[in-house]
């Protein structure tokens, strides 16, 4: 497969020269773009700014205890990600879930079987990651298009080259790199990504002295508000011992309050979650997603925004803001990228 070699911009220190397809996002989209490329046998290169790879499926460890503070669980109502669930699961990297669904939730959502990551819910993109080339603590800053080629731009002014683009960030994440980069997408192609919309949500993560004493299965929706959903991770079996819970706010509190300061979100948060756990606060720690989940999507599998060279958007927001959608969307980008441009076939 051929290289594109072009001099670095006179704003850059390095340039890594990369061949076919630069991935920005190591979220599950990006994750499955990569690997079907690869296994197509084209070259893919992820660049994610986090630490590590899985973006809305999210763990992190506090005082000791591990906390899923983003996706939930699992759930498949197509036969394409019924059978990656049901690969996973034999590989050991999810298990069946029960939690309690109020009949509101569990009408929108599916019947089941549910899942949860095994142990906890970065199990499966870690997998994924394996034998993938992902940069981590690499931040986009700008995207544009030089001799027909895309120039990538981070933030330590290396510069990833490629023939074509995948970018799997929430929308306006996305569009601010293109926009930074110079580039203007094809009108038709603008307006429909900018009909996305995003919903927020602050998760908050409660480090306890003891066992939460949530009722089992010591996970479920809540319809009150600002809380809209607590999950024990220990009963989840993410935790190792008893005192590690999650607590998702509500939509409707997440968008009103999303400016205001992290340390009053996280009093309001913790007045409304003390009267259902049995222990004492040790510490907390607040995440605000505000690109939680798309609530306005693209009812197509993914988005070519040109072809000359090409740029595909995929991502949660093709479909139904899920994990589901983020899967089959990077898989069928991918797909697609192949089928039409991969100059190896
Ligand atoms: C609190 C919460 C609960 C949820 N619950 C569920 C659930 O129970 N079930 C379910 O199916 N879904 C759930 N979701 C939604 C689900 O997590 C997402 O739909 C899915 O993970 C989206 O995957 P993605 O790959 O499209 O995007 P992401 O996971 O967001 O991946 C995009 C990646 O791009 C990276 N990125 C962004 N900008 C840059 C940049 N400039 N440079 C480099 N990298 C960049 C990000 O760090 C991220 O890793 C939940 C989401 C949240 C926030």
């Amino acid at each position: 497969m051929e290289s594109v070699y072009i001099r670095a911009t006179p704003t850059a220190t390095t340039m890594d020269v990369q061949p076919t397809c630069t991935v920005i996002g190591g979220g599950l989209a990006g994750l499955l773009a990569a690997d079907t490329m690869i296994r197509l046998g084209c070259k893919a290169t992820i660049l994610e700014k986090a630490k590590g790879v899985g973006g809305r499926m999210a763990t992190r460890r506090m005082g000791g205890q591990t906390f899923d503070f983003g996706a939930q669980s699992l759930f498949g109502r197509t036969p394409k990600f019924q059978s990656m669930l049901e690969s996973w699961k034999h590989a050991g990297l999810i298990a069946e879930w029960h939690p309690d669904l109020s009949a509101r939730v569990r009408e929108k959502k599916h019947p089941g079987p549910y899942f949860k990551g095994n142990p906890a819910m970065t199990s499966v993109p870690k997998y994924l990651a394996e034998g993938l080339t992902v940069h981590l603590q690499t931040r986009v800053t700008a995207v544009r298009t030089v001799d027909a080629a895309w120039s990538v731009e981070t933030e330590h002014n290396h510069i990833f080259m490629s023939q074509a683009l995948i970018m799997t960030a929430p929308v306006p994440q996305s569009l601010a790199l293109l926009e930074a980069g110079g580039y203007e997408p094809d009108r038709n192609a603008l307006a429909e990504l900018r009909s996305v919309e995003y919903t927020s949500c602050f998760a908050l993560m409660l480090a306890l002295d003891g066992p939460s004493g949530l009722p089992a299965p010591g996970a479920m929706t809540l319809d009150g508000e600002p809380l809209a959903w607590i999950s024990d991770n220990y009963a989840k079996g993410v935790a190792a011992r008893p005192g590690a819970v999650t607590v998702c706010a509500s939509e409707a509190f997440s968008n009103e309050m999303l400016e205001v300061h992290p340390e009053r979100i996280t009093q309001i948060l913790l007045d409304a979650v003390r009267p259902m756990i049995h222990a004492h606060v040790e510490s907390t720690q607040l995440h605000r997603w505000r690109y939680s989940r798309p609530v306005r999507t693209l009812q197509s599998s993914f988005l070519v925004a040109d072809t000359k060279p090409p740029l595909l958007f995929a991502g949660d927001m093709f479909g139904d803001g899920d994990c589901e959608s983020a899967a089959l969307s990077g898989t069928a980008a991918a797909e697609f990228l192949h089928s039409t441009f991969c100059p190896t076939r």
